[in-house]
């Protein structure tokens, strides 16, 4: 306990490898600083990371005096576990964010066209004079905005947005930690991806009061009853292609709409975690149909095939062993050309 209280005020150089660019992380903090009115937003179909990291950022800024508001571009409503991070009621709908924000916070966003029907606000933003704060850790990121703070190396968001509360000198609350902790723990799949500085940050939190086995079940192990059935036709349709993905193997399988009826983001989005444990597959893949005729794609590599090119090369994003695509048609026009794209994907060592 003892060294963890002294640990409240970390060497973030140490920490985090440095790998920030102290020049982005002073502009950024100054920009926070004294603003006065921000708009925070995370990337469409929000995750823990993005949505938390964005509830984070803005429960300090209220703190501090400015006006707040969180968003992001689709669907309606945050899935509940979400929803439920929002203890200062900052979230508004999508209609509601401003035509021009003063002053625009963009996080866990890889490019504008990641924040979906909120992406003209950023040059909305710039046009009328307003600064844009980009705060992700995407490789792919594009550097959209006015003031950038980007480092791949972070394995979450919240790790960036933790720096940032450091560097406004201000206190980690439970609810702000928490927060940060749901991106974290989700990022880095429940700390499976984790280096000694992810285990330091994460005391951090738990030592601000996060109940992590409250915030754990509530994100990751808690469905709806129809999800088990779900679960049941679309494991059953998984396909195993040993000789595919240069040889490493893949797996795929496909959600349709029918199948989710009834269901949340969050039950979907958690078949590929499933799909990925399979033992003869380097790459797993899962398409799922948002709308008739546009299936949204998860990638997920062990540690081989770098799947964000692959993304990358078919409109899509993402880090190396996990990142996504979204496209138009069917199943059966999708397969062979993500197929194809496998096969000669890069590999990574
Ligand atoms: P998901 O499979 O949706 O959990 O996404 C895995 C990773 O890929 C996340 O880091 C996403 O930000 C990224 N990603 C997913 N879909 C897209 C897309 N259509 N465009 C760019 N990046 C994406
Ligand atoms: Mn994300
Ligand atoms: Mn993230």
């Amino acid at each position: 306990m003892i060294a963890l209280v002294s640990m409240a005020s970390p060497s973030w150089g140490a920490l985090s490898g440095g790998r920030l660019d102290p020049q982005a992380l002073l502009a950024a903090t100054m920009l926070l600083r004294d603003a006065t009115d921000v708009t925070l937003l995370a990337h469409i179909n929000p995750d823990a990371d993005a949505l938390g990291s964005a509830l984070a950022l803005g429960q300090v800024l209220r703190r501090r005096g400015a006006t707040v508001r969180v968003s992001f571009g689709w669907p309606r409503v945050a899935p509940s576990a979400l929803a439920a991070l929002d203890t200062d009621g900052l979230l508004v709908t999508a209609d509601e964010v401003p035509a021009t924000p003063a002053t625009l916070v963009v996080m866990d966003t890889g490019s504008v066209e990641r924040l979906g029907p909120l992406g003209d606000r950023v040059a909305a933003t710039i046009e009328a004079g307003g600064q844009v704060l980009v705060i992700d850790h995407h490789a792919t990121n594009t550097y959209f905005g006015t003031h950038n703070l980007v480092d791949a190396t972070a394995e979450a968001t919240a790790v960036l947005a933790l720096r940032l509360i450091d560097e406004l000198g201000e206190v980690l609350t439970e609810p702000v930690a928490r927060c940060l902790y749901a991106g974290l723990l989700t990022d880095t799949g429940a700390f499976r991806r984790a280096t000694p500085s992810t285990h330091l940050i994460a005391a951090r939190l738990v030592e601000a009061g996060v109940d992590t086995q409250a915030v754990s079940r509530e994100l990751m192990d808690s469905h709806p009853f129809g999800w088990l059935g779900m679960l049941a036709k679309v494991l059953d349709g998984a396909v195993l292609e040993p000789a595919g993905a240069r040889g490493l193997g893949w797996v795929w399988t496909t959600v349709s709409r029918e199948q989710a009826r009834g269901l949340g983001i969050e039950e979907i989005d958690s078949v590929i975690d499933l799909v990925r444990t399979t033992r003869e597959a380097e790459v797993a893949a899962v398409l799922k149909e948002i709308e008739p005729g546009e299936w949204a794609v998860s990638l997920r590599a062990v540690a081989r095939v770098d799947v964000g090119s692959v993304a990358l090369g078919l409109g899509g994003g993402g880090h190396r062993l996990a990142a996504g695509f979204t496209a138009v048609g069917e199943p059966e026009d999708i397969i062979p050309r993500l197929r194809a794209a496998l096969d000669a994907a890069p590999l990574l060592r």
